[in-house]
This record gives structure tokens, sequence and C-alpha cells, in this order.
């Protein structure tokens, strides 16, 4: 049986860096344990990007190059598990965060229809790179509609 994998934007695991904090997330990690999938956390721009952690910001440029780069580095590390026969079951992203959202974000004044700035470089280089996984957006104010696309992604898996 192939082994199963999911990778998770890093404030979903590191609640420690966000304003609001969400503890029934644990239900998601107890979940993914639960059923033996291995988490890849994926870095936070927030911390990474220009040597200093920069809490509150709604202005993705300056983030914009280092999720170029950054894109390609996860990029390939799903390949590689593709390629070693592992099962990806997806990327979950934050909604309305304006780096990790996937279908709503928030521009600082509302939240509007878009894709965060990380979100964006890593689907547009698995669209270079000819393959896809599942990128899901998670409402972190409704960890029960996340467990229910984990429990989606596992069925399919
Ligand atoms: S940039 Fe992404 S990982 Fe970092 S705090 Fe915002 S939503 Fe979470």
């Amino acid at each position: 049986m192939d082994e199963k994998i999911i990778f998770v934007s890093h404030c979903i695991l590191n609640q420690s860096i966000r304003n609001e904090k969400f503890s029934k997330i644990k239900e998601v990690v107890k979940l993914l344990s639960e059923t033996d999938v291995g988490i890849v956390q994926l870095p936070c721009p927030k911390i990474d990007c220009n040597g200093k952690f920069i809490k509150n910001t709604t202005n993705v440029k300056i983030y914009k190059k280092y999720c170029e780069k950054t894109s390609v580095i996860i990029v390939n590390t799903i390949k590689k598990y593709l390629d070693a026969d592992f099962k990806v079951l997806g990327i979950l992203g934050v909604e309305f965060s304006p780096i990790c959202g996937v279908y709503r974000i928030n521009n600082g004044r509302k939240n509007i229809p878009g894709k965060g700035a990380l979100i964006k470089e890593i689907e547009n280089e698995m669209q270079k790179r000819n393959f896809q996984v599942p990128i899901i957006s998670t409402n972190l104010n409704n960890v029960f509609s996340i467990l229910e696309k984990i429990n989606i992604l596992l069925k399919n898996s």
C-alpha cells in the first residue's frame, strides 16, 4: 500500500505565529495521525522572507520573489514524493490569507476572491511541470469542514 502524505500551510501546525489561535485544530492533527498520513509543513513566508518575522501585513508584493523561489523547492519536494510512490493527498492552504489563501484572500479591507501569493506560485509551478495535486482551502474557524475535506481526500486516495 502507498504511503500517504499531505502538505499543510505552516500555521495550521504552528498556531503560535497566529494572532488568533484555533484550539480545535488538534482534531486535524489527530485525524491525520490516526489515518497514518505523513504531514509536511510548508514554510511561512512571513517568518522566512526578509530575514525578520512580519506578523501583520497584506502587502504581498514584499513576498513575491520569495514565493517564486520557494514554490520551486516545494514542488520539487512534492515531485520527489510522487516519484517515490507516495500518495500526495494534497496541500492545505489557509482561507483569507493573502499568502496561503486558495479561493479567497483578505486585501486589508475585505475578503475578495483570489489566490494567495505562495499558493498561486505553487499552482503555476505544478502546471509548468505538468502535474497537479489538489489544493484545498481550509477555514480555521470551521474545523469540521477541514475534517470533512480531509476525509474526502482519504476516500479518494
Ligand atoms: S503566511 Fe501562510 S503560513 Fe504564514 S501565517 Fe499566513 S497563512 Fe499562515
